[in-house]
């Protein structure tokens, strides 16, 4: 037998359980899927200094686990599962998880996005062993060390800067001669001594020793003439943006050509009336925790308004 909820919410980051705790206000009593990786992307990061209401900052994975403590005081219940297949074709909708099989009057997907990977062999061999696609969780291990930082967006800019607190010299590897980075984080990174750039290149192969497993360089590929070339280094951080994880819901709801889910201008509501989707799986443009935030809470709204409009 599936489990019925009334209002379910896939995913709890700053989006699902802000959504969890306006819609467990409202009586709907959500239950929340916390999925893969409880709390989502920030429980990887160390300290969060721009959520207003912090003075001082707060630490990822404390910051989360307030909102989940703040949604379950007002009756908000967290599961440990994660959906695996879902059929939104019908009402009320359902889907399967690890440990159940689940349905419900409305949903809300919160699910968030996933750092996405360059997909050669050798990132997978050194994965976790000079390989990251966190700089704030594993800076601290290249004290001294040559770091690459893979990209030329905003992440890359602020990861190669942040990772110059640690690194002997942190070299930028991007595709192109152009950065896609705003000016004025560009800027800062142009003026930082040790960040060096390795421009029109990306990485041929992650080069390294098997036993115990390390990183000793990098063969680098020129975009324009193919001539590779190999420089030293310790630690590689990808920074070379993120995947939606909307996977359940492909050929189900409107999605733009990257998977993100497309909400209705000025609202959360989905092609699909009863579905609502908030935070980093339907924004590519701000992703922060107070946009997700608050993007929870249109979901949470635009839920009990529709429901209402079905009674
Ligand atoms: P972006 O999508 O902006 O940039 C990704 C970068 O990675 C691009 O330079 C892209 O190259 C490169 N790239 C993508 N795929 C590959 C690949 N397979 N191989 C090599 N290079 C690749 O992602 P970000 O995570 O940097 O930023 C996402 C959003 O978050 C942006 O809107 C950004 O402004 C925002 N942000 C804001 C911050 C702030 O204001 N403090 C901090 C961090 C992010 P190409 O340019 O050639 O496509």
């Amino acid at each position: 037998m599936a489990q019925h909820h009334n209002v379910i919410i896939l995913g709890s980051g700053p989006a699902g359980s802000t959504a969890a705790l306006y819609a467990a206000r409202a009586e709907l009593k959500p239950v929340v899927f916390e999925g893969i990786q409880p709390g989502g992307q920030l429980t990887i990061t160390t300290e969060v200094e721009n959520y207003p209401g912090f003075i001082e900052g707060i630490t990822g994975p404390e910051l989360v686990e307030n909102f989940k403590q703040q949604a379950e005081r007002f009756g908000a219940q967290y599961i440990a599962d994660e959906i695996t297949s879902a059929d939104l074709s019908k009402r009320p909708f359902s889907f399967c998880g690890y440990n159940h099989e689940y349905t419900c009057d409305v949903l809300i997907i919160a699910t968030g996005a996933t750092a996405r990977w360059l997909g050669i062999p050798s990132e997978q061999i050194f994965m976790g062993h000079g390989v990251s696609a966190c700089a704030t969780c594993d800076g601290f291990f290249f004290k001294e060390k040559h770091i690459i930082v893979v990209g030329g967006g905003d992440t890359a800019m602020e990861e190669a800067t942040f990772l110059t607190k640690f690194g002997k010299t942190v070299t930028i590897v991007h595709r192109r001669a152009e950065l896609r980075a705003s000016r004025i984080m560009e800027e800062k990174a142009k003026k930082n001594p040790k960040i060096q750039w390795a421009l029109n290149s990306v990485i041929d192969e992650i080069l390294g020793e098997s036993n115990p497993p390390h990183i000793t360089g990098v063969r680098l590929k020129d975009t324009r003439d193919d001539s590779t070339r190999e420089i030293p280094a310790d630690g590689v951080f990808m920074a070379i943006g993120h995947i939606p994880n909307s996977k359940p819901f492909k050929g189900q709801l409107d999605m733009d050509e990257n998977g993100y889910i497309i909400t209705k201008p000025d609202s959360t509501y989905t092609s699909v009336p009863g579905v609502f989707a908030c935070g980093d799986v339907q924004d590519h443009v701000y992703r922060q925790a107070v946009t997700a935030a608050g993007s929870g809470c249109m979901a949470a709204i635009d839920a009990e308004r529709w429901l209402e409009s079905q009674e």
